[in-house]
Formats: structure tokens, C-alpha cells, sequence
């Protein structure tokens, strides 16, 4: 490749590129020069561990041999539009549906999470001649105009007012919520009777989907009450409503199992995903449907499609990914480092500044308080995103990353959710840093 200065490759996107939730003016975008495993180093050869996977995805870790040995046999093999057979679509397939649950029967693909969540929404429509989607509040399901109207957080207020029957209810935030319940159970029992309430108001006939983040990622690492999603799938069962899982982020052993949902006891309708099926090393994303679902396309027309589905080498790629989770004993290996995390984790509510820590797997939350009494937050909802006048949790991110921890934040959460090959050494260095920068934080009072 021809070699260009990084002072012009700098000016250039600065000139020419539009960066996403971001004010454009001032952009100075760090560069990557390298990446190898839970590192990499940016133009001035510092180095990071990169404690977000980059957005969540990169699990196999940066420059994975297996894929980048992939990468030499791309040009082999033929492209074909999606209504031809390739043996990378077909093996991707099938190996999905191995991994899925149970209940799981095709796989319609996409090209990345977005994408997906719109898709899955005209399937639950036309598999059920319904119109309303239910989808949840403090949830992120993408930018896209559908997926955009399923999130129910700020990133959604650009396309509002929005699409006609997506009707939002509310995630269990038990750390927010203003009543203390006495149980697990109490909450679910209190979240699933609104949800009922919710779905005779809006007429159960008219109610095509509830769609949900089993664990909610980008808006804190919400794990549910007990028997929360079983009851929003007796829910489902009972008025005829179709159950979709956004897996997006929370897929393939990110939660320490394969998927979120394989944490509790139900299976869902239809789940999407993208991120971990490729790990980002090319575009990927899709839908996979029930048996159930499948069946109903049998005789009706799937009336929606891509350019790009299944695209030969993203399914290459998508299946070399997948073979390295089983060849590495990838989901064990972060079920096992995530009790590594939460330890270190649940040590962090010594510091004045933390007020909640939420965590499974290598999923995980730090939730940051002004006071850890009134839990008063350091950003109020819907202030981030260019408006946090304050830059408090840009500044608290900002340390992190100079010295050497890199994450984001969303709203006072900040987010640690390392690749899946993170060592017991290298979580406990990491989390050094971070408790030093928090310490640092606090002492100087910056929050
Ligand atoms: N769904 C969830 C749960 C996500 O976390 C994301 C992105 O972070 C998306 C959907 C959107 O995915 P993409 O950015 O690939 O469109």
C-alpha cells in the first residue's frame, strides 16, 4: 500500500470525513499503527489496552492470525449476488444455527447491527399481520431510521417524531428505580405487570414484536432481575406476540456464554447480531429466525433484501471467526476471566465516586455518582452526546486513556468490555490503571 504521512492523513480526515455523534469542528482523531491482541498503539507509539474492543466487537482481539491468514484466500473466491448458494453463506449458516438456541432454524444476513434490527421488525410484521413494535427505554438498537426509532435513549431524538407505532416501555434499572423492591423477584413482578398493562392499553392484536437487548450494553450493562425475560415471553406466548432479542453486542461470548439469552431459561423468536459474528475484521450482520418463523416464509414471500447479504467475504470471514471461538475455547475462557473482572469490579464501591457497578462476563458497567448518597449522576440523561458542557466524563475517559486504558462512556457509565482473549495478568494491570485514575480523579476533585 502507498505510504502517506500521518500529518496528511490527519488533515484529511479532518477535512474531509464526518464523524459520527460528534461536533465536527476541532476533531483531532488518533491514528491506530498497530494492533496485536488486547493492545494497540496509536501514531505516537503508545499503547493501549483496549478495554472496549474498540465498539464492542473486536473479541478474538486486534490482528488475529487465523483471520489475517483468512485474509490472503479472499481473492479466491467468487463473488455472488444473494440469490446464489456460496459455500461461505452456506457453512455460516449452518454454523450459527449450531450455536443458536435450540428453537432456531435460518439465518437471514445483513451488514451490520442496524441493518438487522430494521430487517427483523418487516419479518415480526409480516409473520404476524401486525403492526406495533414494543421496544424498551435505555436501550440502543442502531442509527438507521428503524433501528433508530426501536432505541429508546437520546440518540433517538433525531429521528422523532418518529414512526407510528413503536411504542416504548421501561427497562429494569434497579439502581434508579424509586422503589426499593425487597427481591429480584419483586422487581420482575412490578416490571411485568406494567409490561401487561402496557400491552391491553395498545391492544394486543395489534402488536407484532417485543423487541429487547436481553442485557441492555451501550446503556449501562442492565442485567435483568430473575425471571425477568421468562416473564416477557409468557407475556409474548400468551397474546401471540413475537419475542426478538438484539444479540448485537451481547452475542457470541461476550456475556460468557454464546449468547445473553442462553443465560436464562426461554428462547426467543428471533435474535440479530452482528459485532462478535466477525469480530469487525469485515462487515457482518443478520437475522436468525425460529423454526416457526422459518416455516411461514415457506409459502409467503420474504419481501425484503440486501445488495450485500451474505456477502461472500464477510461469510468467509464470519465462519473462520466462528471457528476460532471453538478452536480457543473463547466462551469458556471469558466466563472464566469475567469472574477475574467482577472481582476487581466489586472492589471498586470503596471509591466515593462509584455508585453502581453492573457486570457479566467481560460485560460490564461502571456507573459514576456526584454523590453516592443522593446517587445524583454525573451526567443527566440526555446530556451527553455534545451536550455535557462540563466534559466530565470525556476528561475522566480522556485519563484513562492517557494512561493507557482505552474505554468510552455513555451518559455516567462507563463502559469495560475487554476481547475475549484478555488474560488474568492483563485484567489485573488494566483495572490498576483504572482504579489509579479514578483515585487521581477524586483527589483532585475533578468529578
Ligand atoms: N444493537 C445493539 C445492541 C448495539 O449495541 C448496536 C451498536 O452498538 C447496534 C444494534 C447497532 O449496530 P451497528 O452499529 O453495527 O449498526
Amino acid at each position: 500500500m502507498k505510504q502517506i504521512d500521518d500529518g496528511q492523513i490527519k488533515k484529511d480526515d479532518q477535512h474531509y470525513v464526518l464523524h459520527a455523534w460528534a461536533k465536527q469542528k476541532n476533531i483531532h482523531s488518533k491514528m491506530i499503527k498497530k494492533g496485536e491482541g488486547v493492545f494497540f498503539w496509536d501514531e505516537s507509539g503508545k499503547k493501549y489496552y483496549d478495554m472496549c474492543s474498540q465498539l464492542v466487537y473486536l473479541n478474538v482481539g486486534h490482528n488475529h492470525p487465523k483471520l489475517m491468514e483468512e485474509f490472503r484466500h479472499i481473492g479466491e473466491i467468487p463473488l455472488a449476488a444473494p440469490g446464489f448458494a456460496t459455500a461461505s453463506k452456506a457453512e455460516l449458516a449452518r454454523k450459527i444455527i449450531e450455536v443458536a438456541p435450540k428453537n432456531m432454524a435460518k439465518v437471514f444476513f445483513a451488514n451490520g447491527g442496524a441493518d438487522s434490527n430494521d430487517h427483523a421488525v418487516k419479518i415480526a410484521r409480516m409473520a404476524t399481520g401486525r403492526y406495533k413494535i414494543f421496544s424498551r427505554y435505555r436501550s440502543y438498537h442502531g442509527a438507521t431510521f428503524g433501528a433508530g426509532n426501536l432505541s429508546g435513549e437520546s440518540r433517538r431524538f433525531v429521528v422523532e417524531p418518529g414512526i407510528p407505532g413503536f411504542i416504548k416501555f421501561d427497562t429494569p434499572y434497579l439502581y434508579r428505580e424509586s422503589i426499593d423492591f425487597e427481591s429480584e423477584e419483586a422487581a420482575t413482578a412490578f416490571y411485568l405487570d406494567r409490561l401487561n398493562n402496557q400491552i391491553l392499553y395498545e391492544g394486543p392484536d395489534s402488536i407484532a414484536a417485543i423487541f429487547m437487548e436481553p442485557i441492555p450494553g451501550s446503556n449501562g450493562v442492565l442485567v435483568p432481575p430473575k425471571g425477568y425475560l421468562e416473564g416477557v415471553r409468557k407475556l409474548c406466548d400468551k397474546y401471540g406476540i413475537l419475542m426478538i432479542c438484539d444479540e448485537v453486542m451481547s452475542g457470541f461470548g461476550r456475556t460468557g456464554k454464546m449468547f445473553a439469552v442462553d443465560h436464562f431459561d426461554f428462547e426467543p423468536d428471533i435474535m440479530t447480531f452482528a459485532k462478535g459474528v466477525t469480530c469487525g475484521y469485515s462487515p457482518l450482520g443478520g437475522v436468525i429466525v425460529s423454526e416457526k418463523v422459518a416455516q411461514y416464509f415457506d409459502d409467503h414471500v420474504l419481501m425484503t433484501g440486501l445488495t450485500y447479504s451474505g456477502h461472500t467475504v464477510s461469510a468467509q470471514i464470519g465462519c473462520a471467526t466462528l471457528d476460532i471461538y471453538k478452536e480457543e475455547h473463547l466462551i469458556d475462557h471469558a466466563a472464566a476471566m469475567g469472574e477475574v473482572l467482577a472481582e476487581r469490579l466489586e472492589k471498586l464501591y470503596r471509591f466515593a465516586s462509584v455508585g453502581d457497578v453492573r457486570h457479566i462476563g467481560l460485560f460490564a458497567a461502571v456507573e459514576l455518582v456526584k454523590d453516592k448518597a443522593t446517587k445524583e449522576p454525573l451526567i443527566a440523561y440526555g446530556l451527553d452526546y455534545g451536550k455535557d458542557t462540563v466534559g466530565l466524563m470525556s476528561r475522566f475517559v480522556g485519563l484513562l486513556s492517557e494512561n493507557g486504558f482505552y474505554t468510552y462512556s455513555h451518559e455516567s457509565s462507563v463502559m469495560i468490555a475487554p476481547p475475549l482473549i484478555i488474560t488474568e495478568r492483563q485484567i489485573n494491570e488494566a483495572m490498576d490503571i483504572f482504579e489509579n485514575v479514578l483515585a487521581q480523579f477524586e483527589k483532585n476533585d475533578l468529578f
